[in-house]
């Protein structure tokens, strides 16, 4: 939708349009199959049966980052990982959303002194939408982490705020100096 993301003031047709869009997209977050440590067993029961995330539209987990639309960063990681982490959420198709779940992803964790190969913060490596705090968080607490994305999915909007400049895209940068001496 970048095509017309910021291009016009919020109209009733925009504001429409938001809705629909946002509720289809919160309403179909398909994850990631992909956990790094204990954290991931808390992960696969929030999408087992007793917690059943299906109810929000988030159980079905693809085994391919190509189908995916969230990722959550579920245990450890590892500097040597996170090259590969970074590698699945750049193959995620746009728009891409990413949960830290766990102390360890959110901030390190239990090896945040010691540990010199864990890294301080998977935000260091991808950009995260809502943090989980625990060891390990609960599935409630992913549950609800859930519901935040989704809340902030709800307030994305394609048009600008009434009395806004329209903001300059790329296509309408001013052609460098030294480009045009050339
Ligand atoms: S936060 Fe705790 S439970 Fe989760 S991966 Fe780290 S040590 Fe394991």
């Amino acid at each position: 939708m970048s095509w017309i993301e910021n291009r016009f003031e919020d109209n009733v047709l925009l504001t429409s349009l938001d809705l629909v869009v946002n509720w289809s997209r919160k309403s179909s977050l398909w994850p990631m199959t992909f956990g790094l440590a204990c954290c991931a067993i808390e992960m696969m029961a929030f999408g087992a049966s007793r917690f059943d995330v299906d109810r929000f539209g988030a159980g079905a987990f693809r085994a391919t980052p190509r189908q995916s639309d969230l990722m959550i960063v579920a245990g450890t990681v590892t500097y040597k990982m996170a090259s590969r982490l970074r590698r699945l959420y750049d193959q995620m198709p746009d728009p891409k959303y990413v949960i830290a779940m766990g102390a360890c992803t959110v901030g390190g964790g239990p090896y945040f002194k010691y540990g010199y190969h864990v890294v301080k913060g998977v935000d260091m490596v991808v950009p995260v939408d809502v943090y989980v705090p625990g060891c390990p968080p609960r599935p409630e607490a992913l549950i609800e982490g859930l519901m935040r994305l989704q809340d902030k999915i709800m307030e994305q909007r394609f048009g600008l705020a009434k009395g806004s400049k329209r903001q300059l895209k790329d296509f309408d940068l001013p052609i460098p100096a030294a480009v045009t001496a050339t």
